[in-house]
Protein backbone atom coordinates (compact mmCIF):
# COMPACT_ATOMS: atom_id res chain seq x y z
CA UNK A 1 0.00 0.00 0.00
CA UNK A 2 1.16 3.58 -1.02
CA UNK A 3 2.11 5.83 2.42
CA UNK A 4 1.92 9.44 2.06
CA UNK A 5 4.90 9.73 3.98
CA UNK A 6 6.94 7.78 2.02
CA UNK A 7 6.53 10.88 -1.19
CA UNK A 8 8.28 14.12 -1.69
CA UNK A 9 5.99 16.78 -2.36
CA UNK A 10 6.88 16.54 -6.21
CA UNK A 11 6.75 12.79 -6.59
CA UNK A 12 3.54 12.55 -4.94
CA UNK A 13 2.08 15.69 -6.75
CA UNK A 14 2.94 13.58 -10.23
CA UNK A 15 1.04 10.77 -9.01
CA UNK A 16 -2.82 9.76 -10.71
CA UNK A 17 -5.53 10.06 -8.85
CA UNK A 18 -5.76 6.64 -8.06
CA UNK A 19 -2.54 6.72 -6.75
CA UNK A 20 -2.91 9.85 -4.68
CA UNK A 21 -6.12 8.55 -2.95
CA UNK A 22 -3.94 5.59 -2.13
CA UNK A 23 -1.82 7.72 -0.36
CA UNK A 24 -4.24 9.54 1.08
CA UNK A 25 -6.32 6.34 2.81
CA UNK A 26 -6.25 4.52 5.71
CA UNK A 27 -5.60 0.74 5.52
CA UNK A 28 -9.50 -0.36 5.22
CA UNK A 29 -9.96 1.79 2.10
CA UNK A 30 -11.40 4.50 3.61
CA UNK A 31 -10.00 8.14 3.11
CA UNK A 32 -7.88 9.48 6.35
CA UNK A 33 -7.64 12.67 4.64
CA UNK A 34 -10.41 13.71 2.73
CA UNK A 35 -9.24 16.33 -0.01
CA UNK A 36 -10.82 15.50 -3.48
CA UNK A 37 -13.86 13.72 -4.51
CA UNK A 38 -11.70 10.99 -6.83
CA UNK A 39 -10.81 9.13 -3.67
CA UNK A 40 -14.67 7.32 -3.27
CA UNK A 41 -15.22 4.65 -4.95
CA UNK A 42 -18.83 3.29 -4.34
CA UNK A 43 -18.01 0.82 -1.44
CA UNK A 44 -16.76 3.78 0.25
CA UNK A 45 -20.39 6.25 -0.67
CA UNK A 46 -22.63 3.19 0.30
CA UNK A 47 -20.18 2.47 3.63
CA UNK A 48 -20.71 5.71 4.41
CA UNK A 49 -24.06 6.64 2.65
CA UNK A 50 -25.53 3.40 5.22
CA UNK A 51 -23.28 4.72 7.94
CA UNK A 52 -24.92 8.11 8.14
CA UNK A 53 -28.36 6.55 8.21
CA UNK A 54 -27.56 4.22 11.06
CA UNK A 55 -25.90 7.51 12.92
CA UNK A 56 -29.05 9.66 12.28
CA UNK A 57 -31.12 6.76 13.51
CA UNK A 58 -29.22 5.93 16.98
CA UNK A 59 -29.62 9.85 17.62
CA UNK A 60 -33.35 9.82 17.62
CA UNK A 61 -32.83 8.00 21.33
CA UNK A 62 -31.04 9.30 24.28
CA UNK A 63 -29.63 6.84 24.98
CA UNK A 64 -28.16 6.26 21.20
CA UNK A 65 -27.27 10.26 21.18
CA UNK A 66 -24.81 9.25 24.39
CA UNK A 67 -23.65 6.56 22.84
CA UNK A 68 -22.68 8.84 19.71
CA UNK A 69 -21.29 11.35 22.28
CA UNK A 70 -19.26 8.98 23.65
CA UNK A 71 -17.52 7.29 20.46
CA UNK A 72 -15.24 10.30 20.13
CA UNK A 73 -14.88 12.26 23.38
CA UNK A 74 -11.16 12.30 23.74
CA UNK A 75 -10.69 13.89 20.59
CA UNK A 76 -10.27 17.93 19.39
CA UNK A 77 -10.66 18.96 15.59
CA UNK A 78 -9.69 22.56 14.39
CA UNK A 79 -12.05 23.96 12.16
CA UNK A 80 -10.12 26.25 9.90
CA UNK A 81 -12.06 28.10 8.10
CA UNK A 82 -10.40 31.22 6.16
CA UNK A 83 -13.15 31.76 3.54
CA UNK A 84 -16.72 32.72 4.69
CA UNK A 85 -18.94 30.17 5.56
CA UNK A 86 -21.98 29.43 7.97
CA UNK A 87 -23.77 26.62 6.77
CA UNK A 88 -20.38 24.38 6.32
CA UNK A 89 -18.92 25.88 9.26
CA UNK A 90 -21.67 24.86 11.41
CA UNK A 91 -22.82 21.70 9.70
CA UNK A 92 -19.01 20.41 10.66
CA UNK A 93 -19.40 21.96 14.22
CA UNK A 94 -22.73 20.04 14.93
CA UNK A 95 -21.23 16.85 13.00
CA UNK A 96 -17.99 17.18 15.96
CA UNK A 97 -20.28 17.70 18.32
CA UNK A 98 -22.21 14.53 17.62
CA UNK A 99 -19.62 12.56 18.50
CA UNK A 100 -18.19 14.14 21.64
CA UNK A 101 -15.18 16.00 19.80
CA UNK A 102 -14.10 19.47 21.02
CA UNK A 103 -13.66 22.11 18.60
CA UNK A 104 -11.05 25.14 18.41
CA UNK A 105 -11.56 27.88 15.63
CA UNK A 106 -10.02 29.78 12.97
CA UNK A 107 -12.19 32.22 10.90
CA UNK A 108 -10.26 34.85 10.29
CA UNK A 109 -6.53 34.58 9.58
CA UNK A 110 -5.55 38.24 9.53
CA UNK A 111 -5.56 37.89 13.14
CA UNK A 112 -3.29 34.64 13.76
CA UNK A 113 0.64 34.91 13.27
CA UNK A 114 0.13 34.85 9.46
CA UNK A 115 -0.43 38.90 10.05
CA UNK A 116 2.86 38.97 11.48
CA UNK A 117 4.29 36.98 8.49
CA UNK A 118 3.99 33.30 9.54
CA UNK A 119 3.48 30.98 6.46
CA UNK A 120 -0.20 29.48 6.50
CA UNK A 121 1.62 26.00 5.90
CA UNK A 122 3.68 26.93 9.61
CA UNK A 123 0.08 28.38 11.13
CA UNK A 124 -1.68 25.25 10.22
CA UNK A 125 1.09 22.84 11.17
CA UNK A 126 1.29 25.01 14.68
CA UNK A 127 -2.04 24.13 15.20
CA UNK A 128 -2.24 20.47 14.31
CA UNK A 129 -0.13 19.93 17.48
CA UNK A 130 -2.91 21.08 19.62
CA UNK A 131 -6.00 19.16 17.85
CA UNK A 132 -6.91 15.50 16.22
CA UNK A 133 -8.14 16.31 13.25
CA UNK A 134 -7.95 19.85 10.88
CA UNK A 135 -11.47 20.64 8.82
CA UNK A 136 -10.40 23.60 5.82
CA UNK A 137 -11.83 25.82 3.78
CA UNK A 138 -9.56 27.75 1.94
CA UNK A 139 -9.93 29.99 -0.86
CA UNK A 140 -6.70 28.50 -1.82
CA UNK A 141 -6.80 25.53 -4.91
CA UNK A 142 -4.48 23.02 -3.21
CA UNK A 143 -3.53 24.23 0.21
CA UNK A 144 -5.75 21.23 1.95
CA UNK A 145 -4.04 18.66 -0.03
CA UNK A 146 -0.42 20.33 0.48
CA UNK A 147 -1.19 20.42 4.50
CA UNK A 148 -1.80 16.86 4.45
CA UNK A 149 0.91 15.59 2.82
CA UNK A 150 2.98 18.41 4.80
CA UNK A 151 1.68 16.82 7.99
CA UNK A 152 2.47 13.31 6.79
CA UNK A 153 5.94 14.07 7.02
CA UNK A 154 5.86 14.99 11.15
CA UNK A 155 5.71 12.86 13.50
CA UNK A 156 1.95 13.74 14.17
CA UNK A 157 0.06 13.42 10.85
CA UNK A 158 -2.96 14.72 11.93
CA UNK A 159 -6.53 13.91 9.03
CA UNK A 160 -7.25 16.87 7.26
CA UNK A 161 -11.10 17.16 5.71
CA UNK A 162 -10.77 19.75 2.89
CA UNK A 163 -14.31 21.68 3.25
CA UNK A 164 -14.00 23.43 0.17
CA UNK A 165 -10.78 24.75 -1.47
CA UNK A 166 -10.89 27.55 -4.35
CA UNK A 167 -12.56 26.47 -7.45
CA UNK A 168 -11.54 23.52 -7.26
CA UNK A 169 -12.92 20.73 -4.93
CA UNK A 170 -15.92 20.21 -2.23
CA UNK A 171 -15.81 16.38 -1.71
CA UNK A 172 -18.09 16.57 1.55
CA UNK A 173 -20.86 18.96 -0.34
CA UNK A 174 -20.60 16.46 -3.48
CA UNK A 175 -20.87 13.40 -0.82
CA UNK A 176 -24.22 14.99 1.13
CA UNK A 177 -25.40 15.23 -2.76
CA UNK A 178 -25.23 12.35 -3.48
CA UNK A 179 -26.02 11.11 -0.20
CA UNK A 180 -29.62 13.14 -0.72
CA UNK A 181 -29.91 11.40 -4.25
CA UNK A 182 -29.48 7.87 -3.03
CA UNK A 183 -32.28 8.58 -0.22
CA UNK A 184 -34.70 10.07 -2.96
CA UNK A 185 -34.16 6.94 -5.56
CA UNK A 186 -33.67 4.16 -3.30
CA UNK A 187 -37.48 3.05 -3.38
CA UNK A 188 -37.46 3.82 -7.19
CA UNK A 189 -34.70 1.89 -8.51
CA UNK A 190 -31.65 3.72 -7.42
CA UNK A 191 -29.54 6.00 -9.15
CA UNK A 192 -27.91 3.90 -11.64
CA UNK A 193 -29.00 5.45 -15.15
CA UNK A 194 -30.34 9.12 -14.12
CA UNK A 195 -30.21 12.26 -15.72
CA UNK A 196 -28.70 14.97 -13.59
CA UNK A 197 -29.14 18.45 -15.27
CA UNK A 198 -26.31 20.95 -13.67
CA UNK A 199 -27.49 24.75 -14.23
CA UNK A 200 -25.72 27.52 -13.49
CA UNK A 201 -21.95 29.21 -12.62
CA UNK A 202 -20.43 26.07 -13.72
CA UNK A 203 -16.86 27.15 -14.92
CA UNK A 204 -16.31 28.29 -10.81
CA UNK A 205 -18.62 26.10 -8.94
CA UNK A 206 -16.77 23.92 -7.31
CA UNK A 207 -19.62 21.98 -6.28
CA UNK A 208 -20.11 20.11 -9.22
CA UNK A 209 -17.11 19.36 -10.24
CA UNK A 210 -17.16 17.07 -6.64
CA UNK A 211 -20.66 16.05 -7.68
CA UNK A 212 -19.85 14.93 -11.26
CA UNK A 213 -16.50 13.22 -10.27
CA UNK A 214 -18.68 11.06 -7.47
CA UNK A 215 -21.61 10.47 -9.85
CA UNK A 216 -19.34 8.45 -12.08
CA UNK A 217 -19.47 5.89 -9.80
CA UNK A 218 -23.01 5.34 -10.84
CA UNK A 219 -23.66 3.19 -14.15
CA UNK A 220 -25.68 4.93 -16.82
CA UNK A 221 -25.64 8.56 -15.84
CA UNK A 222 -25.99 11.36 -18.05
CA UNK A 223 -24.66 14.59 -16.99
CA UNK A 224 -25.93 17.94 -18.78
CA UNK A 225 -24.36 21.00 -17.69
CA UNK A 226 -26.37 24.02 -18.50
CA UNK A 227 -24.90 27.61 -18.39
CA UNK A 228 -24.61 30.59 -19.98
CA UNK A 229 -21.69 30.47 -22.52
CA UNK A 230 -19.11 32.67 -20.32
CA UNK A 231 -20.12 30.36 -17.28
CA UNK A 232 -19.40 26.91 -19.02
CA UNK A 233 -18.19 23.50 -17.17
CA UNK A 234 -14.56 23.16 -17.74
CA UNK A 235 -13.33 20.77 -20.85
CA UNK A 236 -11.30 18.75 -17.71
CA UNK A 237 -14.33 17.87 -16.33
CA UNK A 238 -15.94 16.63 -19.56
CA UNK A 239 -12.99 14.79 -20.31
CA UNK A 240 -13.75 13.21 -16.67
CA UNK A 241 -17.24 12.54 -17.44
CA UNK A 242 -16.32 10.71 -20.69
CA UNK A 243 -13.42 8.85 -19.68
CA UNK A 244 -15.63 7.30 -17.29
CA UNK A 245 -17.62 6.22 -20.25
CA UNK A 246 -20.88 8.18 -19.26
CA UNK A 247 -22.42 10.83 -21.41
CA UNK A 248 -22.10 14.34 -21.02
CA UNK A 249 -23.87 17.03 -22.87
CA UNK A 250 -23.52 21.15 -22.34
CA UNK A 251 -26.43 23.32 -23.70
CA UNK A 252 -27.35 27.01 -22.75
CA UNK A 253 -31.18 25.73 -22.93
CA UNK A 254 -32.44 25.12 -19.33
CA UNK A 255 -36.08 24.71 -20.80
CA UNK A 256 -35.33 22.33 -23.10
CA UNK A 257 -33.59 20.06 -20.70
CA UNK A 258 -35.99 20.45 -17.69
CA UNK A 259 -38.24 17.59 -18.64
CA UNK A 260 -35.14 14.85 -19.35
CA UNK A 261 -34.19 15.61 -15.61
CA UNK A 262 -34.07 13.14 -12.70
CA UNK A 263 -32.38 15.82 -10.90
CA UNK A 264 -31.94 19.32 -11.56
CA UNK A 265 -28.91 21.10 -9.35
CA UNK A 266 -28.80 24.57 -9.79
CA UNK A 267 -26.02 26.41 -8.47
CA UNK A 268 -25.07 30.20 -7.74
CA UNK A 269 -23.06 32.67 -9.67
CA UNK A 270 -19.82 32.68 -8.00
CA UNK A 271 -19.24 36.40 -8.48
CA UNK A 272 -16.61 36.27 -5.92
CA UNK A 273 -14.20 35.33 -8.44
CA UNK A 274 -14.57 37.94 -11.11
CA UNK A 275 -11.62 39.41 -11.85
CA UNK A 276 -12.95 42.49 -13.22
CA UNK A 277 -15.69 44.53 -11.58
CA UNK A 278 -19.14 43.99 -12.36
CA UNK A 279 -18.06 40.94 -14.64
CA UNK A 280 -20.93 38.51 -13.68
CA UNK A 281 -23.61 41.23 -13.55
CA UNK A 282 -22.84 41.79 -17.47
CA UNK A 283 -23.92 38.09 -17.92
CA UNK A 284 -27.41 37.64 -18.77
CA UNK A 285 -28.77 34.51 -16.65
CA UNK A 286 -32.14 34.96 -16.69
CA UNK A 287 -32.59 32.18 -18.47
CA UNK A 288 -31.00 29.80 -16.03
CA UNK A 289 -33.53 30.11 -12.75
CA UNK A 290 -36.12 28.11 -11.30
CA UNK A 291 -39.75 29.28 -10.83
CA UNK A 292 -42.81 27.91 -10.66
CA UNK A 293 -43.53 28.06 -14.27
CA UNK A 294 -40.19 26.08 -14.26
CA UNK A 295 -41.13 23.76 -12.13
CA UNK A 296 -44.25 22.62 -13.67
CA UNK A 297 -41.88 21.77 -16.50
CA UNK A 298 -40.09 19.20 -14.40
CA UNK A 299 -41.11 15.30 -14.13
CA UNK A 300 -43.65 14.49 -11.15
CA UNK A 301 -40.82 12.31 -9.76
CA UNK A 302 -37.86 14.63 -10.49
CA UNK A 303 -36.03 16.65 -7.25
CA UNK A 304 -34.34 19.98 -7.19
CA UNK A 305 -31.14 20.29 -5.65
CA UNK A 306 -29.01 23.48 -4.95
CA UNK A 307 -25.93 23.42 -2.69
CA UNK A 308 -27.22 27.36 -1.15
CA UNK A 309 -26.49 29.59 -0.82
CA UNK A 310 -28.77 30.87 -3.32
CA UNK A 311 -29.75 34.33 -4.89
CA UNK A 312 -32.43 34.60 -7.16
CA UNK A 313 -32.36 31.20 -8.95
CA UNK A 314 -34.88 29.58 -7.06
CA UNK A 315 -37.64 31.67 -6.15
CA UNK A 316 -38.99 31.15 -2.68
CA UNK A 317 -42.36 30.25 -3.80
CA UNK A 318 -40.68 26.80 -4.94
CA UNK A 319 -39.75 26.16 -1.31
CA UNK A 320 -42.87 23.98 -0.68
CA UNK A 321 -42.69 21.54 -3.72
CA UNK A 322 -42.38 18.57 -2.24
CA UNK A 323 -39.32 17.97 -5.15
CA UNK A 324 -37.14 20.90 -3.49
CA UNK A 325 -34.62 18.96 -1.56
CA UNK A 326 -31.94 22.06 -0.75
CA UNK A 327 -33.43 22.00 3.04
CA UNK A 328 -33.15 18.18 3.06
CA UNK A 329 -29.52 18.49 1.56
CA UNK A 330 -28.31 20.35 4.30
CA UNK A 331 -29.63 18.17 6.85
CA UNK A 332 -28.45 15.23 5.74
CA UNK A 333 -25.06 17.30 5.11
CA UNK A 334 -25.00 17.23 8.89
CA UNK A 335 -25.07 13.44 8.91
CA UNK A 336 -23.33 12.61 6.38
CA UNK A 337 -20.06 14.55 8.07
CA UNK A 338 -20.50 12.57 11.23
CA UNK A 339 -20.20 9.65 9.08
CA UNK A 340 -17.14 11.03 7.66
CA UNK A 341 -15.48 11.86 10.76
CA UNK A 342 -16.61 8.53 12.47
CA UNK A 343 -14.67 6.78 9.41
CA UNK A 344 -11.65 9.00 9.59
CA UNK A 345 -11.38 7.71 13.06
CA UNK A 346 -12.35 4.36 12.38
CA UNK A 347 -15.27 4.29 14.62
CA UNK A 348 -18.04 2.89 11.86
CA UNK A 349 -17.86 -0.91 13.38
CA UNK A 350 -18.91 0.40 16.37
CA UNK A 351 -21.65 2.93 15.24
CA UNK A 352 -22.98 -0.68 12.70
CA UNK A 353 -22.48 -2.71 16.48
CA UNK A 354 -24.59 -0.63 18.21
CA UNK A 355 -27.19 0.34 15.56
CA UNK A 356 -27.39 -4.19 15.17
CA UNK A 357 -28.20 -4.80 18.69
CA UNK A 358 -30.04 -1.54 19.24
CA UNK A 359 -31.84 -1.15 16.26
CA UNK A 360 -32.47 -3.67 14.10
N1 LIG B 1 -21.65 26.48 -0.43
C1 LIG B 1 -21.09 26.06 -1.70
C2 LIG B 1 -19.58 26.25 -1.71
O1 LIG B 1 -19.00 26.50 -0.68
C3 LIG B 1 -21.76 26.69 -2.84
C4 LIG B 1 -21.61 28.17 -2.98
O2 LIG B 1 -20.96 28.85 -2.19
O3 LIG B 1 -22.20 28.67 -3.94
O4 LIG B 1 -18.97 26.12 -2.74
Amino acid sequence: MKRLSDFSWERYSALGEADKAECLSRPDGMPFHTIFAGQFGRAQLDRLCDAATQIRTIAKTRAGTEFLRGLLFHKRAMIYFTQPSSRTFLSFLSACQILGISTGEVRDASVSSEFKGESREDSIRTFSSYFDLIVMRTQEKGLAERMAWSLSQSKRPVPIVNAGSGKDQHPTQALLDIYTLRRSFERRGGLEGRTVVYVGDLARGRTVRSLARLLTNYAGIRHVFVAPPQLAIGDDVLAMVRAAGQEAVTSTDMAAWLPEADAVYMTRIQDEWDESAGESARIDTSRFKIGTDEMRRMRPGAILMHPLPRRDEIAPEVDSDPRAMYWRQVRNGMWIRTALIASTFDCLSRVGEYWRDNLQ
